[in-house]
């Protein structure tokens, strides 16, 4: 028996892709022990959490999951299981790996980034309020210990990945004093990794940069909003959320997931792209060190794109399975 792994099969779609997923991963013959966990619309309609207590105790004791995305319950007060997770488990580094895939026309040939996004503080503590009837504030925090932690994990990957460069996207020529802090604490972790090359770019100028001179750039460290939409300007440089990866990674957990959320309007139709998916379990093997495996699989997939098996959302006319069982027969020859 392999090594354990979680799995939540999330709603939506979420379920038809984790399906393409495991069809690959049994093509591709990797031995894991999934765990099956429960969270999300069906723990509610039952009457439980959206997380359930021992959904978060099994993450934290196995320490690692593969996740399909969750909707989030309408109405109000609602939360989001994945924002739960997050925050219980605290996942504070978001990952997001953006490469140009074979067989996936984009104007930006040969993307490869991974953007390291801070997922726990910035503009998303949610402290707002109105400091007269007619100004709103919105506090941006920014702490010492979360800047070293997002930046240490950065370096860290590129350390271990061969990457040359980390670049801290900030705004510190205007916020001296929040986004100081980050680009100082960079600066200074930066002296930990000599062989790594360190620089920082303002972030309006890292945007023109994406889509002017991207390949100068390699990993990208920063805060949590502007991770979050350069995440997304990168995802549709190279093919939009059906083909754009992620994990959410913290001291006792990592979790990969697919950007993209739940797609109701697709769900049981056996229409959706599991490539996103796919790529985000394919992190995760990376994570584990299975590098042969990792690499046996996104060749296969994007040899499948290659030959114009693609799925609506880039144009072709696969289905959900029809996808996974290409990639499957690419796998075994
Ligand atoms: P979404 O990402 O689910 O879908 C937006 C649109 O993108 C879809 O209608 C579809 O046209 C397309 N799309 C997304 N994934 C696709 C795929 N794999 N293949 C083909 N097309 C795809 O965003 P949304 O509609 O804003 O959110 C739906 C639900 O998902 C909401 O409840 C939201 O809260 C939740 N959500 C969950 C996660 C997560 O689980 N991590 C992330 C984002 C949103």
């Amino acid at each position: 028996m392999g090594r354990k792994v979680c799995l939540i099969r999330g709603d939506g779609i979420g379920p038809e892709i984790v399906d393409a997923v495991l069809r690959v991963f049994a093509a591709a013959r990797v031995d894991l022990d999934w765990v099956e966990l429960e969270a999300g619309l069906a723990c509610v309609e039952q009457g439980r959490p959206l997380v359930p207590e021992e959904t978060l105790a099994a993450l934290a004791e196995v320490g690692v999951g593969l996740k399909a995305p969750m909707t989030t319950p309408i109405g109000k007060g609602s939360v989001s299981p994945n924002v739960t997770l997050r925050k219980r488990l605290d996942l504070y580094a978001c990952v997001r790996p953006i490469r140009s895939l074979r067989g996936i026309p984009t104007l930006f040939p040969d993307t490869d980034l991974v953007i390291f996004r801070e997922n726990t503080e910035d503009l998303y503590g949610q402290v707002e309020y109105m400091a007269t009837p007619t100004v709103a504030y919105t506090l941006k925090i920014i702490s010492q210990t979360g800047c070293e932690r997002i930046c240490r994990a950065a370096f860290d990957y590129a350390r271990a990945n061969g990457r040359r460069k980390v670049t801290a996207v900030h705004k510190a020529n205007i916020m001296k004093i929040s986004d100081g802090l980050f680009l100082r604490t960079f600066q200074r972790i930066a002296e930990e990794y000599p062989e790594i090359e360190a620089n920082d770019m303002i972030v309006d100028a890292q945007c023109m940069h994406l889509v002017t001179r991207w390949r100068e750039y390699d990993v990208l460290v920063t805060e949590n909003l502007y991770g979050d939409i350069l995440s997304d300007l990168c995802a549709g440089m190279v093919g939009g959320l059906g083909v754009a990866p992620g994990a959410n990674i913290g001291t006792k957990c990592a979790i990969f997931e697919a950007v993209h959320g739940s797609a109701p309007p697709l769900a049981g139709l056996n229409k959706a792209n599991p490539t996103a998916l796919l790529l985000s379990a394919t992190m995760m093997l990376g994570h584990l060190g299975e590098m042969d495996k990792k690499a046996a699989i996104e060749g296969a997939l994007e040899a499948t794109l290659a030959r114009g098996i693609k799925t609506g959302d880039l144009g072709g006319d696969a289905s959900t399975s029809g996808f996974a069982d290409a990639i499957a027969s690419e796998l075994r020859g």
